[in-house]
């Protein structure tokens, strides 16, 4: 197992559940629009937040982020240790930030110090594209022994001023790279990881990249925190993230959708019912799962293992309950009589 950090209130590792991350895309330096996507991400299910933290601006605007924030807030910094050290005055519940790139012991013992004075984590962030120029030429590309060497070399130099409260990503835009570094650091240190697969992309294809990999990972019982990185809002990232936790079974909060891929015999528009419920369902936080089948001879057996659900036949349906039929409905009714349904449940 893992060991256990805190970022804020939230423990990572240590058998905590696997917490949902994203980062705002806002100006940090803008702290109401900074502020106002933080609570639409907390709602979306988001547990930790991360901002940049590209200038001084934005590490002084930590502080008024922090009296606000729903979520604990970590703060992204590369190469500019006094960057950090402002941002960790201001109150920061972590820092993302590289030791080997920060140009200096006595800035990494200032930067570790202040961490520990504050109780605050530190989280090492290996991204296949950025690795060390010796390591790169040691190994001739980017693989899963060079990320992971990366990871160890900074984590000696947290080490070596007595730091410790570290967690771990090892994050390439690759997935089966993304995979072996994370299983190879899992098997060589005790250091909870943040998982995620960098850059995966848009919408669709980084959602998939990120299922196969973080969902991958998670199988195999690796990976403690997890971000999917995708362009486009980050409140896709936070519902994608929990689409992956449903999906691998490790979260049952929420309802589930289950549907049918249509065939030859049916009747109705599936798809638009499919989508309609599934939007429906966002809503409503009871851990159960619900069918929408194609047609009414073999929907409510094929979905017998679903709590309730809804088969379409022509003109009318059928709602059933862990596949038994309750009764015929219209179907223009169907939807809503699901929902009258599912608000008993
Ligand atoms: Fe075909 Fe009916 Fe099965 Fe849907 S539920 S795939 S319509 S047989």
């Amino acid at each position: 197992m893992t060991k256990q950090i805190h970022v804020g209130k939230v423990p990572v590792g240590g058998g905590a559940p696997v917490s949902i991350q994203s980062m705002t895309n806002t100006r940090t330096d803008d702290v109401q629009a900074t502020l106002k996507q933080i609570r639409t991400l907390a709602a979306a299910g988001c547990d930790i937040i991360r901002v940049a933290v590209p200038d001084l601006a934005a590490a002084r605007a930590v502080a008024k982020i922090k009296e606000e924030s729903p979520l604990p807030v970590v703060v992204d910094i590369h190469f500019d240790y006094k960057l950090a050290l402002e941002a960790i005055a201001a109150g920061a519940d972590k820092v993302r930030i590289n030791p080997g790139n920060i140009g200096g012991e006595d800035r990494v013992k200032a930067v570790a110090d202040a961490c520990r004075q504050r109780g605050i984590p530190i989280r090492i962030g290996v991204n296949g594209g950025s690795l060390e120029k010796d390591i790169l030429a040691k190994y001739g590309h980017v693989c899963p022994e060079a990320m992971v060497e990366s990871a160890f070399g900074h984590i000696r130099l947290l080490n070596k001023f007595d730091f410790d409260d570290i967690c771990v990503s090892l994050k390439s835009s690759s997935v089966p790279i993304t995979m072996k570094a994370y299983q190879l650091m899992s098997r060589e240190s005790n250091y909870p990881l943040h998982i995620g697969v960098t850059e995966a992309g848009t919408v669709r294809m980084g959602t998939l990249k990120s299922a196969v990999g973080i969902g991958g990972l998670l199988a195999l019982g690796v990976g403690d925190t997890m971000r999917v990185s995708l362009s486009a809002d980050p409140v896709e990232e936070v519902y994608a993230a929990r689409d992956i936790l449903k999906a691998a079974g490790i979260r049952k909060d929420g309802a589930e959708l289950v549907s049918c891929p249509t065939c030859g015999r049916t009747r109705i528009d599936l798809i638009s019912l499919a989508n309609e419920v599934e939007q429906r369902l966002k809503t409503v936080d009871k851990p159960i799962t619900v069918a929408v089948m194609g047609c009414v001879v073999n929907g409510p057996g094929e979905a017998s293992a679903a709590d309730c659900g809804i088969a379409g036949g022509v003109g009318e349906g059928l709602l059933f309950k862990k596949g038994q039929i309750i009764k015929k409905v219209p179907q223009d009714q169907l939807v809503d009589e699901l929902f009258r349904l599912i608000e008993t449940l």
